[in-house]
């Protein structure tokens, strides 16, 4: 790959692309990096590069002039190598948002310039006639455009081939799969009293993967809410999970099986920071029986672990939870397609969810199920004052998996 800086700052650009872990590579021969200087393209005596903007304003304004001939003699260049036509990128703040899936896309060019802006920005006829994209490192204005520039250069050169020792440096990284990365430790065991997961020490590299995995999982739920949803989008649960022979879901329907459901919905409570009196909610849950609703106790080797309702008259599943202990291993899988089952008179069963309620509307979403749009917003169940509580309504879609 051939990168191009085009900039006020060209020793800035080059002094970085050529350090460190780029430095070594470009020594290598896996990328070719030209950063040039705007100035030497001038054509005025005084090579100024800049002028007033038409309207008025504060600050100046890059001319287009010297730019278009920097960017033509770069395009000169790359077909005297017989390169393809170079992929033209204007650094603005007003440009596109970018991310890694840019960065991957970018890396598959055979010929990439970036053009840094400076002061108040650059004659726009300039990109009108040679931009092939505007791109933003962020919702934040830099003084230039170099360093958004390396940005860019820095995330697109470490997917040449060869860069990192290896490839999967950067397949475990954040973004890549559309998760941010679990977290990293190195020696010492234990730094200033704190030590390092123990899963890290056993040197069973399935639990290691799957801890990291969950990390991934767990910190991109609470971190990055909007990554976290597209990832269930595009990530759905293949296949149902195999239940254990210490697994059950057993109706409730005797004194200690209503006990145990009720200290599980408690502490359900407790953790969303509302206090619940066990005895009032088994009251609850044991007058909803009048309203059509069944409950399911999930027992892991005797074990109360899991509960999920299913209300017969209105196809509705409701109460699925997992106590905190037995996340992670499925159950809240299980006990929806056991409940969508029981259902199976409702050819599309719903539930309502709290939206902030990641967790499980991530397990809805990675089951194929979607948001329905309320068909009677008067259906939207509504607190002891009368607002409506925000809870959003789930169902199967009809392509859906489940
Ligand atoms: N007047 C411009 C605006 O309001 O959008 C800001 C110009 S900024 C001071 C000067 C140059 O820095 C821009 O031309 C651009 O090249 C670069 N720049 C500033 N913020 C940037 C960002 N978030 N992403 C990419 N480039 C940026």
């Amino acid at each position: 790959m051939r990168i191009d800086i085009v900039t006020l700052f060209p020793e800035l650009c080059d002094s970085f692309l050529h350090a460190s872990i780029l430095g070594r590579a470009a020594a290598k021969g896996l990328f070719e990096a030209h950063c040039h200087q705007i100035r030497d393209y001038t054509t005025n005596k005084q090579r100024q590069t800049d002028d007033y903007p038409y309207g008025g304003g504060c600050g100046m304004v890059l001319y287009a002039q010297p730019i278009a001939d920097c960017l033509r003699e770069v395009q000169r260049q790359c077909a005297a190598q017989g390169r393809a036509k170079p992929h033209i990128v204007f650094m603005t703040a007003a440009g596109q948002p970018y991310n890694e899936e840019k960065a991957r896309q970018l890396a598959a060019c055979d010929s990439l310039v970036l053009v840094c802006g400076h002061y108040e920005g650059i004659d726009e006829r300039v990109i009108e006639a040679f931009g092939d994209e505007e791109i933003s490192i962020g919702d934040y204005v830099l003084t230039g455009g170099e360093l958004a520039s390396l940005v860019v250069a820095d995330s697109v050169l470490r997917l040449q081939p060869g860069v990192l020792a290896e490839a999967q440096g950067y397949q475990e990284e954040s973004y890549w799969d559309g998760l941010i990365e679990y977290p990293q430790y190195t020696r010492p065991e234990v730094w200033e009293g704190r030590a390092v997961p123990p899963v890290l020490l056993t040197g069973d590299h399935n639990k290691i993967a799957d801890w990291r995995g969950r990390q991934s999982r767990a910190r991109t739920r609470l971190r990055r809410p909007d990554l976290y949803e597209q990832w269930c989008l595009t990530h759905p649960l293949a296949g149902a999970p195999r239940w254990k022979r210490s697994e059950s879901a057993t109706l409730v329907r005797t004194d200690s099986q209503w006990q145990a459901a009720a200290q599980l919905l408690a502490g359900w409570e407790g953790e969303q920071g509302r206090t619940a009196d066990p005895a009032a909610l088994r009251q609850q849950l044991e007058a909803s029986r009048r309203q059509g609703w069944a409950y399911y106790l999930h027992s892991t080797a005797h074990q109360p672990d899991g509960l999920v309702g299913v209300c017969h008259k209105t196809g509705e599943i409701g109460r699925l939870l997992v106590a905190p202990e037995a996340r992670d291993v499925g159950i809240g899988q299980k006990l929806l397609e056991f409940a969508r089952k029981k259902l199976a008179e409702h050819p599309r069963p719903y539930l309502w969810v709290e939206p902030h309620n990641l967790g499980a509307v991530g397990l809805l979403l990675r089951m194929g199920y979607r948001l329905q749009s309320a068909e009677s917003p008067e259906t939207v169940p509504t607190g002891s004052d009368g607002t409506p509580l925000a809870k959003y309504r789930y169902t199967p879609s009809e392509t859906g998996q489940s």
